[in-house]
């Protein structure tokens, strides 16, 4: 354990450097393809806290890709029918205008698939009871994709020597360590591969042992942003699987630190990039206006104040964090400020908040009507988006607020014959985003072309 924190934080701050390189080939198999590619590849993972709720004694650690590297199960041709079917959880719209979130189940036998399904919603009630997900949900669509397993339960689970023949080959007891959940990225792949779109993986082990992985190097090829591993029936597993998403959507860097350890007990480096750990005194962070200086002395929903804590990013001296026991500290926590403002940063790198229902690759006439759908918020106050109207650039103050308008309701405005372009922009108003250039991407655009 102690060898591999040391491991652990000597590559922390530097996940993207350690990547698998696979690659889809021709008739959706994976290959691999690269020089650092094959079985003896390495990925960088973040291993769980111990199960009382605090990230104190977790850590990172390298592991191979491709997992024990066992061969794939071989099936019978009734598994292989119920095998990689694409089951929709949740379909808000088009998936290149959605944040999609594929769930893939192993350790379940083709009897046992209607549990995963059960499990894949349990896990989307769990990470949609923490905010910011609460309040975007409908920006979301989740996939679960059904992997057949020759036996069901996982790896490692109940002990170290039980073996099981899986889809995805998880395994508990990785790396020596008995909560580490690691998985065969290739194989999980195969599967993530189906689904329309993948932003976030998430794989859940048929079991309820306590244990994950987080796996945030983003894909090169499926273009999701991360794997978390979780136990099915275990509610912590899935509150490391949201802390995870804080590092793939949020990129966000860890607030815990380790005391006790040689080595990490005071930071001397340069100034982080992290928007969440710095070497600035609270004073500092809000003279030089930098880092998370617009929340400062803001009640935050983890508890207590925004300020600059002493430990984080691993190191108990030399590095502060916003408050006390975030999310990315403490995983039975919520996200603190400027953890919600990141989480939205990152919402908004994969959805858009208005699309069109009328399609914009015609030009549209005077018997047309222009549609669009807005994105409906589901935060406690009710909030909801602003939506504006615009012919040629100007405003058309009469239907602020619709998600339709006809064309001949323009016409006194469009007396001559040229093409003009109507726009509908949705635009996020939230508190919850301080930052500028954060809040400029809190807008999406339709566009169509009109003409009498
Ligand atoms: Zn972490």
């Amino acid at each position: 354990m102690r060898s591999a924190l040391r491991r652990a934080v000597a590559a922390a701050g530097m996940a993207t450097a350690v990547t698998a390189v696979l690659a889809l080939a021709p008739g959706g198999a994976v290959a691999s393809t690269g020089p650092s590619a094959g079985p003896s590849a390495e990925v960088e993972v973040e291993i769980p806290g111990p199960e009382h709720g605090t990230l104190a004694g977790s850590g990172h650690t390298s592991v191979p890709a491709s997992g024990q590297d066992r061969p794939s199960p071989r099936l019978s041709a009734a598994q292989r029918a119920d095998d990689g079917q694409v089951v929709e959880v949740l379909n808000n719209g088009a998936t290149k205008d959605r944040l999609d979130i594929v769930i893939v189940g192993d350790g379940y036998t083709a009897a046992e698939l209607p549990q995963f399904h059960a499990a894949a919603k349990e896990k989307w009630a769990e990470l949609t009871a923490i905010e910011p997900y609460t309040t975007y949900r409908n920006l979301f669509n989740v996939w679960a994709v059904d992997a057949v397993s020759r036996q069901s339960g996982v790896t490692g689970d109940p002990g170290a020597d039980t073996v099981k023949d899986t889809a995805l080959g998880s395994y508990f007891w990785c790396d020596g360590i008995e909560r580490l959940l690691c998985i065969d990225q290739e194989k999980v792949d195969r599967y993530v591969a189906k689904a329309p779109e993948a932003d976030l993986v998430i794989v859940l082990a048929n079991s309820s042992k306590y244990g994950g992985a987080g796996y945030n190097q983003p894909s090169p090829t499926l273009g999701y942003e991360g794997i978390s591993t979780a136990s099915a029936g275990n509610v912590k597993s899935g509150q490391v699987a949201i802390h995870e998403t804080g590092h793939s959507l949020g990129k966000l860097a860890d607030e815990y630190f380790y005391p006790g350890y040689p080595g990490y007990e005071q930071y001397t480096g340069p100034e982080p990039a992290d928007r969440n750990i710095s070497t600035l005194t609270a004073g500092e962070i809000g003279g030089q206006r930098v880092k998370w200086h617009r929340w400062l002395g803001e009640t935050s929903p983890d508890g207590g104040l925004v300020g600059a804590y002493e430990g984080g990013g691993y190191f108990v001296k030399g590095l502060n964090r916003p408050t006390d026991s975030s999310m990315m500290r403490a995983v039975d926590k919520p996200f603190n400020l400027p953890g919600v403002e990141a989480m939205i940063a990152g919402f908004y790198r994969h959805a858009k908040i208005v699309t069109p229902v009328t399609p914009t690759d015609r030009t549209l006439r005077l018997r047309h009507t222009a549609k669009a759908d807005v994105t409906r918020l589901a935060s406690a106050d009710g909030r909801r988006l602003k939506v504006r109207w615009h012919l040629d650039g100007k405003e058309l103050k009469a239907f602020e607020g619709r998600n339709r308008l006809r064309i001949s309701d323009l016409t006194l405005r469009l007396l001559d014959l040229r093409t003009h372009t109507l726009s509908v922009i949705a635009e996020d108003p939230t508190t919850s985003v301080r930052d500028p250039e954060i809040a400029a991407t809190l807008k999406s655009t339709v566009s169509w072309k009109i003409r009498l």
